[in-house]
């Protein structure tokens, strides 16, 4: 009779009642992933230095001395390769958000999870850089399992604290990388340098990002992916029979069974020798020869650990591979769908969208509104006059000079304050004019008024305002 599992994930009549890392008591049940190689091994270590090169470049790259790239959602500032959005843009990110949600849904439909196991940060981080370290210092799974297991000695001291010292140099770095995506390289470069009551709020913030990220990546590890990434838990809405995955063929695998010396071919058995393999190296604890699961964060670490195992045992590789249900049922794939279809409808109509909006976007905005409380001033000579309050937005990195001029007949603007409107690169400037006029000229109680806003010389709008101001020649 066939041994039960102990972990009742891996059992194919259990595995759907529990999560491979809780135990039945309830505990943490610590994955040891044993230590991997193969063709998808090493080609997902290049593509992670490419990306975390990527990564850690981002902040210091500046075009014209400003950010490439930059997420400051304190005071709500984006640059996304090297365009400025402003709050006032609320509705352009809100589109490039759903641009990339729907891109997502479809690559997911089509390519199932390869973000996660590719590009995704959280992976990058956790499987090529601090499990590396971590082999490293500890060796592969059974070493670590039995240097935890064993007592304090000066190996073990030794051991654990030159890899906490090492996963915090790291989280550290970490830290300090978010940090510089918020709020720029060069605001991180003056946290760092100076002393933290100079920057409190800024050194709080560092200091929580880089305790996070030592949390999640020495203890929390694969609990990300399962049970707070959102994106995770959509795959089952997601993924269906056609979509790409990290796959075990079960038509080709079973009914699995281990080689034995000499034993007599009874009964036909499948290319899948029980060994046990891709459930070691898997860094969520599951065994792939149940299905898609949830937890599968699709690493290919099983399908590297069954080649390998293929290669030794005479057999073709493949037995797991990036494969559709449907293409191990019934030996077709199609990509091509009516859901991609649908999908990608909607993603030409965003884009398309937003392309249309960016192009008709201002880079200089100008907002007029009445002075509150006040309707009209008669003034000496006959004159009647409105007071307006302005914003004017620069999205430009030029500073940029601002006119007003009103384009009614008889209707003067009068400044308030400094007549000179020069506004900063990236800034938001704040002022008050009037528009005054003659009073006999007035001949409706509330007159329409269109102002031409230019800068360097060049109209960027035109505003409609109202004037107010009782009709014929009385004074108020
Ligand atoms: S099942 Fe395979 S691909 Fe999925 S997480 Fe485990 S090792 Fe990675
Ligand atoms: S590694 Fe391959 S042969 Fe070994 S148990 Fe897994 S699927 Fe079967």
């Amino acid at each position: 009779m066939a041994k039960k599992n102990q972990n009742p994930h891996l059992d194919p009549e259990k595995f759907r009642d529990a999560l491979a890392t809780v135990r039945e008591d309830g505990k943490r049940n610590w994955v040891y992933p044993k230590k991997v190689s193969g063709f998808f091994y090493k080609y997902r270590s290049y593509l992670s230095w490419l990306l975390l090169a990527i990564l850690f470049a981002g902040p210091f790259i500046q075009v014209d001395g400003r950010p490439y790239m930059l997420f400051n959602i304190f005071e709500r500032k984006f640059i996304i390769f090297g365009a400025a959005f402003w709050p006032q843009d609320t509705h352009l990110l809100i589109f490039l958000l759903l641009i990339f949600f729907v891109f997502i849904i479809l690559f997911t439909v089509v390519f199932g999870r390869v973000w996660c196991g590719w590009a995704c940060p959280q992976t990058l981080f956790m499987e090529m850089v601090f499990r590396k370290i971590e082999y490293a210092i500890e060796g592969d799974a059974n070493q670590q399992r039995t240097l935890n297991q064993g007592p304090w000695n000066s190996e073990k001291i030794w051991k654990k604290g030159l890899k906490i010292s090492i996963f915090a140099l790291i989280s550290l770095l970490i830290g300090h990388l978010v940090m510089a995506y918020l709020i720029g390289i060069d605001q991180v470069k003056e946290i760092v340098t100076q002393p933290p009551s100079a920057h409190l709020a800024g050194f709080i913030g560092l200091i929580a990002f880089s305790g996070i990220f030592m949390f999640v990546f020495s203890w929390f590890r694969e609990q990300a992916c399962l049970v707070v990434c959102p994106y995770g838990r959509l795959q089952g809405v997601l993924l269906d029979d056609n979509s790409i995955n990290v796959m075990y063929d079960y038509v080709r695998g079973e009914p699995r069974s281990p080689i034995r010396k000499n034993e007599v071919e009874a009964t036909p058995k499948g290319d899948c020798i029980d060994c046990g393999l891709c459930v070691q190296v898997c860094p969520t604890g599951i065994d792939i020869r149940n299905g898609t699961q949830m937890e599968c964060v699709n690493c290919t670490a099983c399908i590297d650990a069954c080649d390998e195992v293929m290669v030794k045992v005479e057999r073709p590789k493949g037995l797991i591979r990036y494969a559709s249900e449907n293409s191990i049922k019934q030996g077709f794939q199609k990509l091509i769908t009516g859901r991609v279809k649908g999908y990608v409808i909607v993603l030409v109509i965003l884009m398309a969208a937003f392309v249309a909006l960016i192009a008709t976007r201002s880079d200089l905005e100008g907002t007029v509104t009445r002075f509150p409380g006040m309707t009209y001033q008669a003034r000496e000579g006959g004159m009647v006059s409105n007071l307006y309050n302005i914003t004017l937005i620069n999205k430009t990195f030029e500073p940029q000079s601002v006119t007003i001029e009103s384009l009614a007949e008889g209707m003067k603007v009068e400044i308030v304050g400094d007549m000179n409107w020069v506004l900063e690169p990236q800034s938001k400037f704040e002022g008050r004019f009037f528009l005054v006029r003659e009073q006999a000229g007035v001949k409706v109680p509330q007159e329409k008024v269109l102002l031409r806003l230019a800068a360097e010389g060049e109209e960027f709008e035109e505003i409609e305002t109202n004037f107010m101001a009782p009709v014929g020649a009385q004074n108020n």
